[in-house]
């Protein structure tokens, strides 16, 4: 069983780095911290690592990450990579590529194959979330959940469920839930942090309810660099394509992000329709429903958008 395997090749390495993917998100911040604590707690005579940066995104839960480890005890350690699939997704990628790090192993939720060559690969796309199957493992291999494990958790869960509103979010979900709430963890401190909004965002919206565009039931919003400075915009405002979810009647809603180097990243959504096909045509992935790429110019916005008008006619 997955879990049992996992268990085992934890037990193996004295020292465990996680690895979280570019763009972070409530999911792998919360998986990769849960976990922490998670293994700390049930194999105290490890030392876990978390590295990365968290672009101090949901600085409220105090995503504090380590340092890397020297290369010695890099050579030693066991890589676990969470939510991620291939290397130029995967933040300290470098690590895995220059073999830094041999040992590694995946567990996800996306549907995507991975190029890390793994020792072990947990991948299961029925997940709302990767903190879903880190709370799955967890109660299956009934390790003892500390509050502040079970809060990482659900912050995972809870915003990659979109707020137990994605399709994905099932019975297993609302189990696992429960049984982090028993740990009783502050809940309503994530739900009030999350919920806040400023004067920022507000404008921002403003902006993007009054000129986003549509094609057939396409709805979509093109966000300049220009426009950000104009509007003063910060960095971890400027991927809000919830913006434009579920607005009648439109069922795909895309945001186009421009970049620094002048590519754009593509965020696109849909409540009914297959939009990782769009994705994966442009070196992208991501979910049925929720997909991202970058796509190279402002030329490739029309098509991406005709693409879309066409699977949601
Ligand atoms: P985002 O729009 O960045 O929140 O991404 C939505 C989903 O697509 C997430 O699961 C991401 O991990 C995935 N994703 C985003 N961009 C890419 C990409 N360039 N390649 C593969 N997967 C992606």
């Amino acid at each position: 069983m997955y879990y049992l395997e996992i268990q085992k090749i934890i037990k193996k390495y004295s020292s465990i780095i996680i690895f979280h993917h570019v763009n972070p998100d409530g999911d792998c911040l919360g998986t990769q911290f849960g976990l922490k604590e998670l293994i700390q707690d049930n194999f105290p005579d490890k030392k876990v690592y978390v590295i990365g940066d968290s672009n101090n995104i949901l600085s409220f839960l105090d995503f504090e990450h380590d340092l890397v480890p020297n290369e010695n005890i890099l050579r030693e350690s066991l890589g676990i990579v969470v939510d991620a699939n291939f290397t130029n997704r995967i933040k300290n990628s470098e690590l895995i590529t220059q073999k830094k790090i041999k040992n590694i192993i995946r567990i996800d939720h996306h549907i995507e194959d991975d190029d890390l060559e793994p020792l072990y690969s947990w991948v299961d796309p029925s997940y709302c979330a990767s903190a879903e199957q880190v709370a799955q493992l967890a109660i299956k291999l009934k390790w003892k959940i500390s509050k502040k494990a079970a809060a990482y958790i659900y912050l995972g869960i809870y915003t990659d469920s979109g707020r137990f509103f994605y399709d994905k979010t099932s019975a297993r979900t609302f189990n696992l839930v429960s049984e982090l709430l028993k740990t009783k963890f502050d809940v309503q401190y994530i739900h009030n942090n999350l919920s806040k909004r400023n004067k920022e965002e507000i404008i921002f919206q403003k902006e993007v309810l009054n000129n986003y565009k549509t094609e057939g039931n396409t709805i979509y919003y093109y966000l300049s660099n220009k426009k950000s400075k104009k509007l003063n915009i910060s960095d971890n405002n400027r991927n809000r394509v919830d913006f434009l979810a579920n607005i009648s009647p439109y069922t795909i809603w895309i945001f186009f992000i421009e970049q620094d180097n002048g590519e754009i990243r593509v965020r696109l959504r849909s409540s009914i329709h297959d939009i990782h096909q769009i994705a994966i045509q442009y070196g992208g992935g991501g979910h049925e429903k929720a997909s991202g790429a970058t796509i190279k110019n402002k030329k490739q916005i029309a098509e991406v958008v005709n693409k879309a008008s066409i699977i949601s006619s």
